[in-house]
């Protein structure tokens, strides 16, 4: 399993409209070469669906140094699911004055979000109110039914995210995730 993971995560498609928009997504990808299909899946050492594409290094920040495949495994995924930074897990920060959101404020609720709907959070320090997925910082949890996963990547290039969030949808968020 990994170690780290990207994970860019789409916030506003709908549970019905998810699986439509992660296979065009994955077309996408795979048109561009960024990921292949493995072929050969095993639940323990290649347990995602795609592999990395022989253009993989497009996709990433400092590509001159790649040369061959990078990374592990890529999910695209289509259910409904917490996206967890694991070990990398620091509350995310009030999008009008950074000021951050109490751990365990934040923690209780991600439950609420991940069984109903994405909860409003009222700023403590200037009373901005922001949907939670609109509180910044790479390091946050999100719940989302559409997100691709790259497994132990490197940093992807800001061009790269553009275009995959662009097949994704609006709220596209980054989350780092480290095991
Ligand atoms: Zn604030």
């Amino acid at each position: 399993m990994s170690d780290s993971a990207i994970i860019v995560a789409e916030l506003t498609v709908s549970a019905q409209e998810a699986p439509a928009r992660a296979a065009a997504a994955a077309t996408w990808l795979l048109e561009q070469q960024i990921i292949q299909p493995n072929d050969q899946p095993d639940p323990v050492w290649r347990p995602s669906q795609y592999h990395p594409g022989p253009a993989a290094a497009a996709a990433v920040r400092d590509f001159r140094q790649y040369t061959g495949l990078i990374g592990d495994g890529i999910d695209i995924l289509d259910r409904r699911q917490i996206h967890d930074p694991g070990g990398n897990y620091t509350p995310p920060a009030c999008p009008n004055c950074t000021t951050l959101l109490e751990e365990d404020a934040h923690i209780t609720l991600i439950k609420p979000w991940l069984d109903r709907a994405e909860p409003f959070v009222t700023c403590e320090n200037c009373a901005t109110a922001a949907l939670l997925g609109d509180w910044t910082g790479p390091w946050a949890i999100h719940v989302a039914n559409l997100a691709v996963r790259f497994n132990n990547w490197p940093p992807l290039s800001d061009a790269f995210i553009l275009e995959l969030c662009d097949h994704l949808g609006p709220r596209c968020r980054l989350i780092h995730q480290r095991i």
